[in-house]
């Protein structure tokens, strides 16, 4: 026997009815009784008439539903994965725009950057937000990451105490791999330039993966306490060859010079004050 014989074969011809179902007299089909419209229909193989199975219309509403929520299961997972795998910092995660208390104007900005990422990205524009130390850098950079991250693009948040921890550790074989690496996330967030040891090797491989972002025309976004004229003017040429590769790419941005972290303590005190001065009262 033929192949394809063997499988029109194999289709039973005629199946018991199950519940919900009822034949139509007209065509002889088994119909759905929720929807009354059929559950098979005919079609021809090789000059042979058959008939299949079909999704009655309320099963194929229901199947549609059941595709779009694995869909979207599939979707948070993803994202779940991509945070876990770009925020290894877990505090990072809790830097987003819902958790922003809207002291730092600045904030604007982050948000654009967001709304923009389509064009950053093919500009290959990131962003340096320099400024003194509690200014809220950290949380802009944070902020930016976790909103990209639901969006599904994969973003990694890093500072150079972690990227050299792991090349100190390598083999000298395996370190341009492992800066490649870095160049699979659409967007590298590195926070704290400039405060990674100062030894040699330490500017050496900060320039190999700074140059290999920049060469890899993908964004890049840096926080720094420098200022912008120590980042345009440093003291020696390794620096020079790092920062000018960074601000060829990377919009400079102060962030306001208000001491958030001052100001979130402060908050927290007069919270805690009102409490206490409440509770007096009543
Ligand atoms: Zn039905």
């Amino acid at each position: 026997m033929r192949r394809i014989d063997k499988i029109l074969n194999g289709i039973p011809k005629e199946q018991p009815l199950k519940e919900n179902e009822y034949i139509n007299k007209t065509d002889g089909f088994i119909y759905c009784s929720k929807c009354n419209t059929p559950k098979q229909m005919k079609i021809e193989i090789l000059s042979k008439q058959l008939t299949v199975p079909v999704m009655c219309r309320c099963r194929s509403i229901e199947y549609k539903k059941e595709q779009e929520e694995s869909k979207k299961r599939e979707c948070m997972e993803y994202i779940a994965r991509l945070r876990s795998s770009g925020l290894h910092d877990k505090a990072l995660r809790d830097y987003t725009f819902e958790n922003d208390k809207g002291y730092n104007p600045e904030m604007e900005k982050a948000h654009k950057y967001v709304e923009q990422w389509d064009k950053m990205k093919a500009m290959s524009t990131g962003l340096l937000l320099w400024g003194g130390t509690g200014t809220g850098k950290t949380f802009f950079a944070g902020c930016v990451a976790n909103a990209l991250i639901d969006t599904g693009v994969p973003v990694l948040m890093t500072n150079f105490a972690r990227i050299l921890n792991s090349l100190t550790n390598m083999f000298s074989e395996d370190r341009n791999g492992f800066i490649d690496s870095l160049n699979k996330y659409e967007l590298l967030i590195i926070d704290d330039l400039g405060m990674e040891r100062q030894s040699e090797f330490a500017l050496e491989q900060v320039y190999n993966v700074i140059d290999s972002r920049y060469r890899s025309k993908r964004p890049l976004i840096v926080t720094t306490n420098l200022t912008l004229d120590e980042l345009k003017n440093p003291a020696d040429i390794s620096r020079k060859r790092i920062y000018d590769r960074v601000l060829e790419r990377c919009v400079p941005l102060k962030i306001n010079n208000r001491n958030i972290r001052t100001m979130n303590a402060a908050m927290n005190f007069s919270a805690a004050k009102e409490l206490l001065v409440g509770g007096d009262e009543q």
